[in-house]
């Protein structure tokens, strides 16, 4: 037996199966499709190699060196130089990829996790995500932020995640903040603040609480052991936290990869950070800034999964030209 399961917030169905549901020991020896092999040639994010990265955006000092370091990603998906020039293409849409890409090295140390890092250097890392979008905030032609990590990193092992300012904002964002205003159109409330009432009464879902955090499974999870970090208060903006809370954070956020770590052996694992689109334009004081997390075992890959938007690396034209050129 299975069992249909509606998103309240995006509307999409997820099927849930109940018969043979898999335990931690289904995905012990599960490994990713792809991944790095580490190599002997020199690692660009470790100390003493900021020679081979682009100059540094931001970083947090410590008595020697750097304890957290921001850099231009020099393979982007979005560049920051050009003109924002939204033309068709007969009856398509496009525009140059304006934007920013930014790599949060995280850690001096090749060799760290969320899981064995100190909370007080993930509060750095949140740190330096907040002053970087605060800082990006002020170029107009951002709409969206999206922070992204994967662990292992998909091309290099020392521990780092993403920062993107988009000029669109993503159909992952888009859905929930239809949602939300829907939800919102009906019953005057914010669907976030309904869900983490439902799920702190029920406590069917809850792994983690906080003064300012409440940790669950949701309802219709996509993943095994999705999990969302969701901020008690209502807040659109995540970087607008205050301090107290981003020291909560950071022990949130070390103790939940402690818990993957323990059930699943070190599993590999990717996050997002979803947050209202800024600029007056299109702020949604109605958004509620999360966390979704989930372990990578065998599906959908990080950028879809954090953003709803699938990475095509074959431009369709080019595939249109393979199969016309290939017999039949
Ligand atoms: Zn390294
Ligand atoms: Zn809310
Ligand atoms: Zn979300």
């Amino acid at each position: 037996m299975a069992e249909l399961r509606k998103d309240p917030i995006t509307r999409m169905w997820v099927v849930i199966t109940t018969d043979h549901p898999k335990g931690p020991s289904d995905y012990l020896n599960f490994k990713p499709p792809y991944q790095v092999q580490e190599t002997k040639d020199p690692c660009p994010f470790c100390p003493g190699n900021e020679g081979m990265t682009p100059p540094e955006t931001f970083s947090i000092k410590q008595e020697r060196g750097w304890s957290v370091r921001v850099i231009p990603n020099k393979f982007p998906f979005f560049r920051i130089e050009g003109e924002f020039d939204r033309r068709p293409d007969g009856m398509y849409d496009m525009m140059e990829a304006i934007g920013a890409h930014e790599i949060v090295i995280e850690a001096p140390e090749h060799h760290q996790s969320l899981a064995s890092m100190d909370p007080s250097q993930i509060r750095k890392v949140l740190q330096a995500y907040q002053s970087r979008l605060i800082d990006l905030e002020k170029d107009r032609r951002f709409e969206q932020f999206l922070i992204l990590k994967n662990y292992p990193g998909l091309f290099n092992r020392h521990p780092h995640s993403h920062i993107m300012a988009m000029p669109v904002i993503p159909r992952r964002i888009d859905e929930e903040i239809w949602g939300i205003l829907d939800y919102y159109q009906r019953k005057e409330r914010c669907i976030f603040c309904d869900i983490l009432k439902e799920e702190i009464s029920a406590r069917k879902r809850v792994i983690l609480e906080t003064v300012h955090f409440l940790v669950f499974s949701p309802f219709a999870s996509r993943y095994p052991f999705e999990t969302w970090i969701v901020p008690k208060a209502h807040r659109s903006d995540f970087h607008r936290l205050q301090e107290e809370e981003i020291e909560d954070l950071s022990v949130v956020i070390q103790s939940l990869f402690l818990k993957f770590h323990g059930l699943l052996s070190n599993p590999p694992y990717g996050l997002t950070f979803h947050t209202s689109p800024v600029q007056e334009r299109f702020h949604r004081p109605e958004y509620h800034w999360h966390i979704e997390t989930r372990l990578r075992i065998g599906l959908r890959e990080g950028f879809e999964w954090g953003t709803g938007f699938f990475v095509n690396p074959t431009p369709p034209e080019d595939a249109a030209a393979y199969l016309r050129e290939v017999g039949g």
